[in-house]
């Protein structure tokens, strides 16, 4: 198949890019680059099957040739990304989730998109199933990703009902592992890179705030297995365990081996106290289930920053 996949250079599409790489597929990757980076995906750039095009998906999207699949996950998607690129996010997840329906009309191709369990806001109910409508503050600085992303399933379900366009709708949880940047402000790369720093671990409010942490590589089983499903409602995919943010700091700390204290900051405005998926149903759909381990899934983590960072520092020796 020949595969269009936005934000392809960023986080998890990158990992998307490997995994459709790796099953033989033509992939395109469309990235702005303004959360992404293409050293990403440079490994595929001799391959034949992969192609780069540098382009912003809020703006209209022009491809030669035919396309099976359009895979959306352009967006700023960590918290202090979105609140710096407010504009950019309400319109790649708007204009984007646009142009990128309209192209998989045009092409015949079929349609997914990366949605977010920021859906459901702060949620009331507990875990969160697909079914609840989410408790979201549209004025509020995290708005301007939650909101969008809401249009952005509005707007998919639409051309879905109106154009019979074949699609799918994932909201994903949180998600860590290799490729996630040391300095996108999430929680995980946070800690871990104090903790490398063996500099103080910033919890946010109390830290009694919960998430459930799911591996890239997990996620990425999940949608390839979605894509293979004539389901078009929102999929949960996260993973089932919950974690205090202060257990989190705590896991971190001793899986580096720092010596790091834990201070608290303020808690950002908005921010959800609880949250966990309910995946009965992509148990019941796909068969799925998250399959890594917390520590060991952190343990891939932390090695990998660790190459980075060593890596780094040959680059800036050699300079
Ligand atoms: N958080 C924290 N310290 C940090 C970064 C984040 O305590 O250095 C908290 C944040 O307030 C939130 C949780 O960790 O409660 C997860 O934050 P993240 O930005 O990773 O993603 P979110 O789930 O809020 O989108």
């Amino acid at each position: 198949m020949r595969i269009l996949i936005t934000g392809g250079a960023g986080f998890i599409g990158s990992h998307l890019t490997d995994r459709m790489m790796a099953e033989g597929h033509r992939v395109v990757v469309m990235d702005n680059l303004v959360t992404g980076n293409y050293q990403n995906v440079a490994h595929h750039k001799d391959n034949p099957r992969f192609e780069f095009i540098h382009h912003n998906v809020s703006n209209h999207i022009h491809i030669v040739g035919e396309l099976d699949w359009v895979i959306h996950f352009a967006s700023p998607a960590s918290p202090v990304d979105y609140l710096l690129l407010p504009i950019e996010t309400l319109k790649v997840n708007s204009l984007g989730t646009h142009n990128t329906l309209g192209l998989a009309l045009s092409k015949g191709a079929r349609y997914f998109l990366a949605s977010t369990s920021e859906v459901y806001g702060d949620p009331e109910i507990h875990p969160q199933p697909e079914t609840y409508w989410g408790n979201v503050n549209p004025i509020g600085p995290r708005g301007v990703y939650d909101e969008a992303k809401r249009f952005a399933e509005a707007i998919t379900m639409a051309y879905h009902h109106k154009h019979a366009l074949d699609t799918r709708i994932i909201r994903i949880f949180n998600c860590y592992g290799p490729r996630l940047r040391l300095d996108d402000g999430r929680v995980v790369s946070n800690f871990i890179g104090q903790a490398l720093a063996n500099a103080p671990l910033t919890v946010y409010g109390e830290g009694q705030q919960t998430r459930s942490f799911q591996y890239v590589t997990d996620l990425v089983e999940g949608i390839v297995r979605l894509m293979d499903v004539d389901h078009h409602l929102p999929v949960n995919l996260g993973n089932p365990q919950e974690k205090t943010v202060l257990e989190l700091a705590t896991i971190i700390k001793d899986l580096v081996g720092a010596s790091s204290e834990i201070i608290k900051k303020p808690l950002p405005v908005d921010d959800p106290r609880r949250r966990l998926p309910d995946t009965t149903k992509a148990k019941a759909l796909i068969n799925w289930a998250p399959s890594k381990n917390l520590i060991e899934g952190l343990q891939e983590t932390i090695e990998w920053y660790r190459q980075a960072q060593a890596r780094e520092a040959v680059t800036a020796k050699s300079k």
